[in-house]
């Protein structure tokens, strides 16, 4: 039996013992966290005059350990203030103690009749913090006392009438029906009075007291029984009839032991012992006595609490302290379930799992389960909405502990998934045969990409690992780095694409053009044109580019010389699924780049030296053949001389064909698109020049030739074809002199 302890020492200060004497008590059971034993326990307070053998009536009836004024030491009185002791064993009428739930005494030791004017702050006080706390007030009389209404006497129970009104008087609900019950014990009742016309005196007077109150307005039609129980008790003179003092308690045991979680009727009637009169025990504890709803472990807090401002004359609002005592509680669970967290995570979540996604979802889960658990067992108990809030607050924290291992797996995840997507975007560029367009297998690889990354981030927010906010923002994160991939993907194709269309391009023009400009007629250019076109639609036709211009593989086109450039109008798809401008955009490119190549090999082709050989050669063909390219047969100087005319103008005719590039009905051919420029063109170049439409254009590609070149390759052409016509007309004499 543990000595009781000071709750509220003589200077009206809450004893820093209480906490551990708590702690001893809840260490001392098997299962703190059982709901029964944390939540199921009653608070008793005593009141009455001092030395009125209050103390001696507990620790016969609570098996508990006041201290009482020894009447042969005649010690002093016990030390003012209120004591607390804990039991949970009652004696009853029973042969040994009687197991209860546990009870929490209040030994209320005030001051003596005679003193209390000095010390009514106190009084006052102590009846305040008992009616928060306690179910059930023992008021504690001597049998002498009733009657005489010596004004003093009861002054006690108006102080408690009043407080009761300050404290539970605003918040009154009828319906909750919540009340404290009045137990007075009256001693030394030798039993000349029976009980009965004691209680009924006593009642009167208590009623009077009731009625004499100055009530807040809410409660003027409130009747005393509003808010109390009343209950009378005898016991027999302690010296006088010894044995029949503690039957009488022992009965009194009886209906404490009566245990308000035990309501079956059955079990009821299992305990049920009766009086000597043959009556039925009375429970003295009922739910609707039940203050607060705290947990035992947090009850000394919430008595502090309660005290304080008790001390400090606020306001005692009990609701709002038990949801500050709740929130410093549950606080105080999700910090030790965080610890055992920690505590466990580093051994638990090793690198090695980091990146096996089962294995880490069923370990976080392990732990995040095992965590909540710890804060559930404790903190269920307490204001649910606090209780809850808190939990919310645990789970954040847990998801921040947890968060740093999912990304390391998440990131991982994504490496795989976009190197997987870009491997097989590469085979596709290598597999030229493939059936289905790029853009087609693209988005097909984007989509199985981003659900096999859903499916997965699925599998954490599924256990909650992943709230729904954060899987939204993974998903969208992922659909954005996918977006720009896609787009490098399909960059790298179209670069692809337009590089083999410039090197395909390149050995046609080369070909074709060398082959037309060897033999240039009137038309050269324009066939140069319709070569250019043809050869262009053609590749990009191969390369499965489609176009709204029509276009037959045998014929080639019906081309218009004088509409070509509108070609570059035309709309045409890469597949690729950019949208029309920047399909144009890149036909155009392409289509620089082919006038770009074309004007290269003119360019390099037509130098003076080439053209001089072609002249040339047209100048012998005409001049020494006929019709039928056979050779002809002069038979005098007049025929040679005319025949020489005739290649000669020919031939000179062919220069200026060549020496810029025109159309037969003589326009000169400019590129209809923006060439790209060389990275070593000066960026002012003289030929480049802005139409009506604001479009560059190059001049340099018709003008192939200038003057000064012209007048070279004259010089120099007329040099050889003299020579030429002075050895024929030598060969034509000598064989007319024979
Ligand atoms: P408290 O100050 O109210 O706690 O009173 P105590 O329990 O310390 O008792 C004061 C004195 O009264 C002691 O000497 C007890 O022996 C005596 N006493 C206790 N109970 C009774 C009782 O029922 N009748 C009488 N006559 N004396 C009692
Ligand atoms: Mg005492």
């Amino acid at each position: 039996m543990p000595d009781a302890v000071q709750l509220i020492g003589e200077e009206k200060d809450f004893s820093s013992n209480v906490i551990d004497y708590f702690k001893d008590i809840l260490n001392s059971k098997p299962d703190r966290n059982d709901v029964d034993i944390n939540m199921n326990y009653h608070i008793v307070s005593v009141f009455g005059s001092q030395s009125s053998g209050k103390s001696t009536l507990l620790n016969i009836l609570f098996n508990t350990n006041f201290d009482t004024m020894d009447a042969n030491v005649k010690r002093q009185q016990t030390t003012k203030g209120i004591w607390l002791a804990h039991t949970n064993e009652l004696n009853t009428s029973s042969d040994s103690l009687t197991k209860t739930n546990d009870i929490f005494v209040l030994d209320v030791e005030g001051s003596d009749g005679a003193e209390r004017g000095e010390d009514q702050d106190f009084e006052r006080k102590a009846a305040l913090f008992a009616l928060a706390v306690s179910e059930v007030l023992i008021v504690n009389l001597w049998e002498n006392q009733i009657g005489l209404y010596q004004g003093n006497n009861l002054a006690l129970l108006k102080t408690v009438f009043e407080v009761n009104l300050s404290l539970f008087g605003k918040s009154f609900d009828p319906l909750k029906n919540n009340k404290v019950l009045l137990l007075f014990v009256i001693r030394d009742h030798v039993g000349v009075t029976p009980l009965s016309s004691l209680s009924e005196s006593l009642t009167t007077e208590l009623e009077n007291i009731w009625a004499t109150l100055n009530k807040p307005s809410n409660c003027k039609d409130l009747s005393l029984y509003d808010f109390f129980d009343l209950k009378y008790v005898g016991l027999a003179h302690k010296i006088l009839q010894n044995e029949k003092f503690i039957d009488d308690i022992k009965s009194l045991g009886d209906s404490f032991a009566f245990n308000i979680s035990n309501m079956d009727p059955m079990k009821t009637r299992g305990i049920d012992r009766t009086t000597d009169e043959n009556k039925i025990i009375e429970p003295i504890f009922k739910s609707n006595y039940h203050r607060q709803n705290l947990p035992m472990e947090s009850w000394s807090i919430y008595a502090e609490n309660c005290w304080n401002l008790i001390e400090n004359n606020k306001d005692l609002d009990l609701p709002t302290q038990q949801i500050l005592v709740a929130k410093f509680k549950t606080q105080e669970f999700v910090n030790e379930a965080l610890q055992l967290l920690l505590d466990e995570f580093d051994k638990v979540i090793t690198d090695d799992i980091l990146i096996n996604k089962s294995m880490l979802i069923e370990k976080l889960l392990l732990l995040k389960n095992k965590t909540l658990n710890y804060y559930i067992d404790h903190a269920s108990h307490y204001t649910n909405s606090i209780f809850l809030e808190k939990k919310t607050v645990l789970i954040n924290e847990i998801d921040k502990i947890f968060k740093p291992k999912i990304d390391f797996y998440l990131n991982h995840l994504i490496g795989i998934l976009i190197n997987q997507l870009k491997t097989s975007m590469k085979n596709y560029n290598s597999a030229n045969n493939n059936n289905s367009p790029f853009v087609e297998k693209l988005n097909a690889n984007i989509k199985d990409t981003n659900l096999a990354f859903e499916k997965d981030v699925k599998e954490f927010q599924k256990d909650q690992l992943i709230d729904e906010k954060t899987f939204d923002e993974l998903l969208i994160n992922f659909s954005k780095l996918i977006k720009d991939n896609e787009k490098s993907l399909r960059e790298a194709h179209l670069n692809s694409i337009i590089n083999r269309i410039n090197k395909t391009l390149s050995i046609k023009f080369k070909d074709s053009s060398i082959n037309l400009l060897s033999h240039p007629e009137i038309d050269v250019w324009d066939k140069v044109l319709n070569m250019f076109n043809i050869t262009l639609t053609r590749i990009l036709v191969n390369y499965k580019v489609e176009t709204t211009r029509e276009f037959n593989e045998k014929d080639g086109f019906e081309y218009n010389n004088e509409k070509y450039s509108e070609a570059v109008e035309d709309e045409y798809d890469f597949h690729l699924g950019f949208n029309k401008e920047k399909n144009s955009n890149i036909y155009k490119q392409i289509r620089g780049n082919a006038w770009k190549t074309l004007d290269n090999i003119i360019h390099d082709y037509l130098k003076e030296d080439s053209i001089l050989s072609i002249l040339k050669d047209k100048f012998e063909t005409k001049f020494r053949y006929d019709e039928n390219d056979t050779p002809k047969f002069w038979k005098n100087e007049i025929e040679i001389d005319q025949a020489y005319k005739v290649a000669r103008d020919y031939s000179i005719g062919l220069l200026d064909i060549l020496s810029i590039a025109k159309t037969k009905d003589n326009v000169e051919i400019i590129p209809d698109v923006q060439l790209p420029k060389d990275d070593d063109e000066d960026a002012e170049d003289d030929d480049i020049y802005q139409d009506e439409f604001g479009i560059y254009h190059s001049q340099k590609f018709s003008h192939i030739l200038n003057e000064l070149q012209k007048e070279n390759i004259l010089k120099k052409f007329r040099k050889q074809i003299n020579l030429s016509v002075l050895d024929c007309k030598r060969s034509t004499v000598r064989s007319t002199t024979h």
